[in-house]
């Protein structure tokens, strides 16, 4: 089935309508990957539409352009504005949100001062793995490809062109039938998954990779290592070799659009019980707790639309 886009996106300070929102074909970012951009859900909450973590989505957006240079022409309330106008307009509940900052047309060479532009899109998504993948995990594979050094390409900035990575990763783990592929570190230790942090379960204590291992350092990363602490579960940041993922008792990934997905399987190797274990089912209770009231959101990560 084709793809459906709603009927209004935000582009350049203003709500247009979804096929008017275009760019130049020379635009620096389509050639150099010169872009910076989110990925953030909106949930249907009991009490209305909300964004999650809106603040600190937009806060990593504009780090992520200052590592690059680039000054955004639009300050952080025009761009909260930004989201909040696309999900009304559009009518949306549950959703994703894709603010995205590019160089534009306005020069050719890799230092060229071109102005930047911005657009924030919307649009209805479901579980990114697959609804299944939430309650029965995926099978996942430890990738040929690793992910780049951290003097390459930083990846702690959400920049376009570091998702040429992701896109190795992705589509080797697909085309070999694997639900995602993990990516090691250029030290040979474990770094994230194509587009998802870490987390591995031992003795009931989890461990994550830490942002020396070129890991962008997610937002739901962030709120598991949150809750899990307020659970009394005890979290910690690591260097973990690969063979860890095939004695771990729970692997999960995470991220706004995987949420917290079970890893079932690592290169074959069935992780625990095959399914997902009493830590991982716990988080994801408390997580998606928070967007239908189970959970009391007492950090204020809920930014209503
Ligand atoms: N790592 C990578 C490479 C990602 O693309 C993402 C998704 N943004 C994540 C981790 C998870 O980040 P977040 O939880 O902020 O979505």
């Amino acid at each position: 089935m084709a793809q459906q886009y709603p009927e209004w996106i935000w582009q350049n300070g203003s709500i247009k309508p979804w096929q008017e929102a275009t760019t130049h074909v020379m635009s620096h970012a389509l050639h150099y990957g010169s872009s910076v951009f989110e990925g953030i859900r909106s949930y249907a909450t009991p009490d209305g539409a909300a964004i999650f973590r809106l603040t600190d989505h937009l806060n990593r957006l504009y780090q992520s352009a200052r590592i690059y240079d680039m000054v955004l022409p639009y300050s952080f309330d025009d761009l909260a504005g930004a989201c909040r106008a696309v999900i009304k307009k559009n009518s949306l509940g549950a959703a994703y949100l894709r603010p995205v900052a590019y160089r534009g047309l306005g020069g050719f060479g890799l230092s060229a001062e071109t102005p930047i532009d911005v657009a924030v899109a919307a649009w209805p998504m479901g579980p990114y793995l697959g609804a299944e993948a939430l309650e029965n995990g995926i099978d996942a594979c430890v990738s040929s490809w690793q992910r780049f050094a951290p003097n390459t390409i930083p990846a702690g900035a959400k920049a376009g062109g570091n998702y040429l990575s992701g896109q190795l990763i992705a589509r080797e783990a697909r085309r070999l039938g694997f639900g995602e592929g993990i990516a090691l570190a250029s030290s040979g230790l474990l770094s994230e998954g194509a587009g998802e942090n870490l987390f591995l379960v031992f003795d009931g204590v989890l461990h994550t990779t830490p942002a020396s291992a070129s890991i962008l350092a997610g937002i739901t990363r962030d709120t598991l290592k949150t809750l899990a602490r307020e659970e009394g579960i005890e979290v910690v940041e690591r260097d973990i070799p690969r063979e860890y993922l095939y004695l771990a008792d729970e692997v999960l990934m995470c991220g706004t659009a995987a949420e917290i997905t079970p890893i079932r399987s690592v290169d074959g190797k069935q992780v625990g019980a095959g399914k997902a274990g009493r830590v991982t089912r716990r988080l994801q209770e408390l997580y998606f707790g928070l967007f239908d009231g189970r959970t009391n959101d007492r950090w204020g990560w809920l930014e209503s639309v």
